[in-house]
């Protein structure tokens, strides 16, 4: 590290990684990245974690893609069998001029043999939110209908219908640094520490001036350490869990009378149906003790403003919607939304995965959650677009996307910045699917497991290398910027896709990112207020009022975006897992990230400090069950369940249940999702990652 006159370059702009959004300096020297330093942005304040300070490198890892690749015509059958050092085995290097014309043509071909619905595209919650917009524009105007989707399927899409459904927006109530003004808090279904460790910060905090924390989760996460209530629940049993907790609230009377009259709706049914779940009815579900259940729901109630936090955890099941249904009732009941230290806060993953739904990177929703079944909407937009009108129908999800290349419906798609031969839950399946495709056009920095299926590979820009705006978990809308350029002939992303939708014969004319940003705001509420100009020095928090309007960082003070203003109760039932452990498959997965890598792996097992701390595959288990295995730490297991078997190193985690295992999902050698089980959620359409039956077995030595 040195002073500011041993780099050639410093440049402001936003981690890669996760929700919270730090923002960063980037030291550049010699055309490359050196040093990466957090800078006073409001999620951070000057701080990072091990991913922003160290896994910037991966940028110039000699595996990026630098030039454009067509599959070969004498390549090996498509499978996961292309080396990233050595791709002349499947492909051949061509001009962007080549490229270009045989993704496009091949993509409007197959749309003139078969119409629009034979192609289909997955953009990327880690492209900035001009890409995304853009993205959607292209499946939606190019191809008339809204299979298009992203990763937001596959993290909080249930909390996000729950939220739609319920307080009539989609984005957190309150960011979370508004924990300083609580008094209490509750983080159900996350693992801040590793997963959000720059808000674990601030929540940490909290605790350390008195707050009140409370932990809800199957797994014993680190956060357990700094809370007055840990409460380690059975896998899947979240709404008999809160459903009790709510149910003493109305016992006790601690409910806010006046809150629930001035602004919701359904009370009355809410309350009727609370009373079957007392904690003692309860408990032989959620394995909690009643008198815990009791002193929690005293301590949230009690309290003059609470924020709850929710992770994966509630999320990925296929009760997911009526999980997050639950902590929206809750919220609700005790007054705990529109105020100083009170709200509803999923903690978003990716870094741009709220700005990309609210850019309409998804299949129900143009921009701004406004309804693709909307006449008037959908007119809105087309004129603007200079577009003819597309379909009606809310399209296609991500798993469903899936479903339909692998029966044959689907024979084309296009897929920016995202990995769902890795993601993708059964992906052994989701493998096979994309194997069939006709011409699958990839767009990425690397060789991802997803590209070694392409048709096409488009060579694209890694965030440090780009220009154009991201939002974070916080709806804070920031400025990123190039410190270097992409690699050899790689490009921007967004300028790859005007150039991919101009052959397929759209009239798109842009010059600059800022004229995107400059269309979205013409039909985005969300945006009002927020300029290009102002981004070049704030970060702003939407919605902003006016022009001086740093932003709001608590929404709803004074009623909801729904009917007559009112939020509304929606009662949830308990349902059991899609699968239950029997004697062949006795145990419980659970799947998850790790502090030093990011999701897949793509990038951070290409930083050498990152992958140095933690290089091999691995998961966790109780070290009385490796006991009774007979495997020693360190020692391989082999998990297996109805959809595949992986072998992988094992660990002893005290904070793990005996009858639970958790898998990493950022290892190709050992991969997660081989396992895990596709049965979704009916609502938010979201796999279910957070349980799966297994069987675990030692592997014998040779
Ligand atoms: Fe990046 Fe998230 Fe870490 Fe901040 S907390 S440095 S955004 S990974």
């Amino acid at each position: 590290v040195g002073d500011s006159k041993d780099f050639d370059s410093e440049t402001e702009s936003v981690c890669p990684f996760c929700g919270v959004g730090c923002k960063v300096s980037l030291k550049v020297k010699d055309g490359k990245v050196k040093y990466v330093e957090g800078i006073n942005g409001p999620a951070n304040e000057g701080r990072l974690c091990v991913k922003g300070r160290f896994g910037f490198d991966y940028i110039h890892h000699p595996h990026r893609l630098t030039k454009p690749l067509i599959r070969r015509a004498d390549a090996p059958a498509k499978g996961l069998n292309v080396d990233p050092g050595n791709l002349s085995t499947h492909f051949r290097e061509a001009t962007w001029d080549e490229a270009l014309d045989v993704a496009a043509n091949g993509l409007t071909g197959l749309r003139d043999a078969h119409g629009g619905r034979a192609v289909a595209g997955f953009g990327s919650a880690k492209c900035t939110n001009e890409e995304a917009y853009l993205f959607q524009k292209f499946i939606r105007q190019g191809f008339k209908h809204n299979n298009v989707d992203h990763c937001t399927r596959l993290c909080h899409a249930s909390s996000v219908s729950a939220l739609i459904e319920n307080v009539g927006s989609g984005a957190v109530t309150a960011t979370f640094n508004e924990i300083e003004n609580a008094d209490v808090a509750i983080i159900i279904g996350a693992n801040p520490i590793e997963n959000h460790p720059v808000a674990a910060t601030y929540f940490k905090q909290f605790t350390k001036r008195g707050g009140k924390l409370i932990v809800m989760d199957p797994r014993g996460v680190g956060m357990r350490r700094f809370a007055d209530e840990m409460l380690q629940f059975r896998p899947g049993a979240d709404v008999s869990m809160l459903n009790a907790i709510m149910h003493v609230i109305v016992e006790e009377e601690l409910y806010d009378s006046a809150y629930i009259e001035k602004f919701t709706e359904n009370w009355e049914a809410e309350k009727a149906h609370l009373a079957d779940f007392s904690p003692e009815a309860m408990s032989g579900i959620c394995g909690i003790d009643p008198e815990q259940i009791r002193r929690v729901a005293r301590i949230y109630a009690g309290a003059e403003a609470g924020l709850i936090f929710w992770g994966m955890g509630v999320s990925q099941h296929i009760h997911g919607t009526d999980n997050s249904r639950c902590l929206i009732s809750l919220a609700l009941m005790t007054g705990n939304v529109g105020k100083p230290g009170a709200g509803l806060h999923p903690l978003r993953g990716q870094n741009n995965v709220q700005g990309a739904s609210d850019a309409g990177l998804i299949p129900m929703f143009l921009p701004d959650y406004q309804s693709v079944m909307d006449d008037g909407i959908r007119k809105a937009f087309t004129d603007v677009w200079d577009s003819d009108d597309f379909s009606n129908e809310k399209g296609l999800t991500v798993t469903e996307i899936v479903d339909e290349v692998y029966a044959g419906n689907i024979k084309g798609m296009y897929i920016q910045g995202e990995n769902p031969a890795m993601s993708d839950p059964d992906v052994e399946h989701a493998r096979d699917a994309f194997a069939k495709l006709e011409m699958m056009v990839v767009q990425d920095i690397f060789l991802t497991e997803t590209a070694n299926y392409a048709d096409v590979i488009l060579p694209a820009s890694a965030l440090y290398e780009k220009n154009g705006t991201v939002s974070n978990t916080n709806r804070q809308v920031q400025r990123v910027r190039p410190a270097v350029p992409p690699p050899g002939e790689a490009r921007e992303d967004w300028a790859v896709t005007v150039e991919l939708a101009q052959r397929c014969g759209l009239p798109w004319v842009y010059s600059d990112v800022s004229e995107v940003f400059a269309e979205m705001k013409l039909n985005m509420k969300s945006l009002n207020n927020i300029t290009w100009d102002r981004l070049k020095t704030e970060t702003i928090t939407y919605p902003s009022l006016h022009e001086t309007d740093p932003g709001q960082a608590i929404v709803f003070g004074d009623g909801f975006p729904r009917p007559d203003g009112r939020a509304r109760f929606t009662p949830a039932s308990v349902i059991a897992p899609d699968e239950a452990p029997d004697t062949e498959y006795p145990m419980i997965m659970t799947t998850g990230r790790q502090l030093e890598h990011w999701h897949t792996g793509s990038m951070t097992r290409r930083s050498k400090v990152l992958d140095a701390v933690e290089p091999e595959a691995n998961c966790s288990l109780h070290p009385k069950t490796l006991r009774a295995l007979g495997v020693e730490p360190g020692g391989m297991i082999r998990l297996t369940t109805r959809r595949g078997s992986i072998e992988i190193m094992a660990r002893a985690d005290r904070a793990i249940a005996e009858d639970m295992v958790f898998v990493p999902f950022a290892y190709v050698e050992a991969a997660a999702n081989v396992l895990t089980n596709p049965a979704i959620d009916p609502y938010g359409k979201i796999p279910e990652f957070k349980f799966s039956a297994v069987r675990v077995e030692a592997v014998e030595e040779m």
